[in-house]
């Protein structure tokens, strides 16, 4: 298995009567982060809901092609058993449990670990986000926007995915902020050798952590490449990095 998730011609329509996906084709290799780059609108979220089955909560349904997950299909899969497959999507503007305490949303993502597991899990969570242990019995709703995104990211490891879904890790965060999560990002793919689909609008942060990349315009891929060719490309530099 070269590919843990390969995407194959997806056809997603909203509410019966919006195609929003037109035939989207992509593949994550093990181990790598692979990029999904484009603007506003252009159906990145909607791909990732296809993925982790999120899409029927919002009437979104796949009409057409296939997604392989370790070499099976699992569209048309529960959430729920998706994540005990091993796919976790950390959901954009972070979605954590406001009332819940750091450390109680962090249980959370531990839902189908063994309970001997969790408190090892707990702590390399906060050895990646050392500010997550300072703050663990605060509440997780009074934390600052890069704390919570933190704490979001914290969970999906609490989970031990395979695949690791991360839709705009960067969204309102700060320039140094942005840094700093996509350092980690790139550490605990190293490190925990889980393979990364990375949603990004902010190209340049993107494919400093990535090792390939599709961009995407309106529901298809219109351009693939490595991180390093994408970044050459002068319509890459013109359009998603700013460089014209
Ligand atoms: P953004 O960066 O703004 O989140 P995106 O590339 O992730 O953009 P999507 O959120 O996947 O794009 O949206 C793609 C298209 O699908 C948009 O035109 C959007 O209006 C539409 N869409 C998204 N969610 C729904 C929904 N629940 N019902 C109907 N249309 C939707």
């Amino acid at each position: 298995m070269n590919n843990v998730l390969k995407v194959e011609n997806l056809e997603v329509v909203y509410n019966d009567v919006v195609l929003v996906l037109k035939g989207l084709s992509l593949a994550c290799p093990l181990g790598e982060i692979t990029a999904l780059l484009g603007a506003n609108g252009a159906g990145k979220s909607t791909t990732l809901k296809a993925i982790s089955g999120l899409l029927e909560t919002e009437d979104g349904e796949v009409t057409d092609g296939t997604i392989l997950y370790k070499d099976e299909p699992i569209q048309g899969t529960i959430p729920e058993k998706i994540v005990r497959k091993g796919v976790f999507q950390v959901m954009e503007g972070r979605r954590i449990f406001e009332d819940l305490t750091v450390e109680e949303n962090l249980k959370c993502g531990a839902f189908t670990r063994p309970r001997s597991e969790i408190n090892t899990s707990m702590e390399k969570v906060y050895d990646y986000f050392p500010r997550l242990r300072e703050r663990c019995k605060q509440l997780a709703g009074y934390m600052s926007g890069g704390e919570q995104q933190m704490c979001a990211i914290g969970r999906a490891i609490m989970a031990k995915p395979d695949l690791l879904l991360l839709d705009e890790p960067s969204l309102g965060l700060a320039p140094l902020l942005v840094e700093e999560i996509f350092d980690i990002i790139k550490k605990i793919n190293a490190e925990e050798g889980v393979t990364i689909l990375l949603v990004e609008q902010n190209a340049r942060a993107a494919l400093s952590v990535a090792q390939q990349a599709y961009i995407m315009e309106n529901g298809r891929v219109v351009m693939d490449g490595t991180a390093a060719e994408l970044l050459n490309n002068p319509d890459v530099q013109e359009f998603y990095l700013g460089m014209g």
